[in-house]
């Protein structure tokens, strides 16, 4: 008998009662933009920001209107302007990219290795081409922190997280995002606590998050921030930042506060299904698994594995046995983007030179969303197609070999 998923891969699980009570409330309050407070009244996204800020050690936390919103500011406040260059990663999602390109700067394309990780040798060979690097934690993939750190460190290049797959993960107990000057999060529906859009951005330096508040569009009435900078830090920001509008509001605030405190426990039940699928898939003749490094402490919200050196006849072949029983896979090398899924040379708003290495890894990589609403027993089940499919075209192109 052929097995078949029946499952939704983008199926998320519905909002939890105690969130949707709070955004009912603040629906029936009327006072759903940030700073309408009444008394003494604590908005919903100020609480939100203190709860974040609490959850990962920073200082700071603004909660704005996308991932790709606090990317942008966070680029503003490290002051990159019209023209700079902006390291970043060749293996990301688009809004990374655009982020860069929305502050009117260039991005520099870093490779990626088989661990599905930054190039750290690549990174060190391009560190004198900018003063800021826009690290993406591409599909919760952390790389070696400690190494990225004294290299950009000693360079003198500030460092952006971009966490919009690492909320709740750590290196080597330090949580993604506090690592750098400033961590950048979303909370778009795909990820790890879901408003439909939003984001947040954390930091601990005053002035920094001052800017960014400023940015944010909080007119003069900052005050009502409380995970914020003493009022006194904005004495002459407030005059010199333009306020570009990007707020989160109380609406979406209410409903990711309950899910916040909920993201540990989330993390646990994404790994036991992540861990399933790896299971499964150990030792597939053909396919490589990405290794998790010990000091890697991820939230597996989905699963990559590698195809390496197939011929994209092949890869195809496979995602279309594998879509034919249900089970939905992205590919990074196909030729047109896709979906959610491009590539730094989709990009063609950015100049990028060939990277041969990266284009080996980028043509093997295999995605695929691991969302809540799978069981353990559902993983097994596509464990066992996405074997069986690997195997059998993996199998007809030995032998035509
Ligand atoms: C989703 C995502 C973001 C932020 O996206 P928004 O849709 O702007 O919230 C940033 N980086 C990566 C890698 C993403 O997948």
């Amino acid at each position: 008998m052929t097995e078949i998923f029946k499952g939704s891969f983008t199926q998320q699980e519905p909002i939890p009662a105690e969130g949707i009570a709070a955004a009912n409330a603040v629906m029936q309050s009327g006072r759903l933009h940030r700073y309408n407070t009444s008394g003494d009244e604590i908005a919903q996204t100020a609480l939100l920001e203190e709860e974040f800020a609490a959850t990962v050690g920073a200082k700071y936390c603004l909660a704005v209107a996308s991932g790709g919103y606090a990317m942008t500011t966070a680029l503003r406040a490290c002051g990159v302007a019209h023209g700079d260059k902006v390291l970043t990663n060749a293996f990301t999602l688009a809004p990374v990219p655009g982020a860069i390109a929305a502050v009117g700067a260039v991005p520099v394309f870093i490779g990626v290795t088989e661990d599905l990780v930054i190039d750290l040798d690549d990174l060190a060979a391009k560190l004198g081409q900018a003063k800021v690097l826009l690290l993406s934690h591409m599909r919760g993939h952390i790389c070696d922190m400690e190494r990225l750190m004294a290299l950009c460190d000693a360079a003198g290049v500030d460092v952006i997280e971009d966490c919009a797959h690492t909320m709740g993960a750590a290196w080597n107990g330090v949580p993604s995002g506090r690592w750098g000057r400033f961590g950048c999060y979303s909370t778009q529906t795909y990820k790890h606590i879901n408003s439909g859009e939003g984001g947040f951005l954390i930091g601990d330096g005053p002035e920094d998050m001052a800017r960014a508040i400023m940015l944010s569009g909080s007119y003069m009435l900052f005050e009502k921030h409380r995970a914020a900078p003493p009022v006194a830090t904005f004495a002459n920001i407030k005059y010199e930042t333009p306020n570009i509008s990007g707020r989160m509001d109380n609406l979406r605030a209410a409903i990711l506060r309950p899910q916040l405190r909920n993201l540990a426990a989330q993390a646990a039940r994404w790994n036991a299904r992540y861990r399933v699928l790896e299971d499964g898939l150990a030792e597939t003749p053909g396919l490589r698994l990405i290794p998790r490094p010990e000091k890697e402490q991820f939230v597996a919200s989905s699963f990559q594995f590698l195809l390496l050196d197939w011929a994209p006849a092949a890869v195809e072949a496979v995602l279309a046995r594998c879509a034919a029983r249900g089970v939905e896979l992205k590919w990074f090398g196909g030729a047109e983007p896709k979906g959610f899924t491009s590539r730094y040379d989709s990009w063609r708003y950015a100049p990028s030179a060939p990277m041969p290495a990266s284009d080996r890894v980028l043509a093997g990589i295999v995605d695929m969303r691991l969302p809540l609403t799978f069981s353990e027993e559902d993983c097994a089940l596509i464990a066992r197609i996405i074997r069986a499919e690997v195997s059998a075209v993996h199998q007809a192109q030995v032998a035509a070999e």
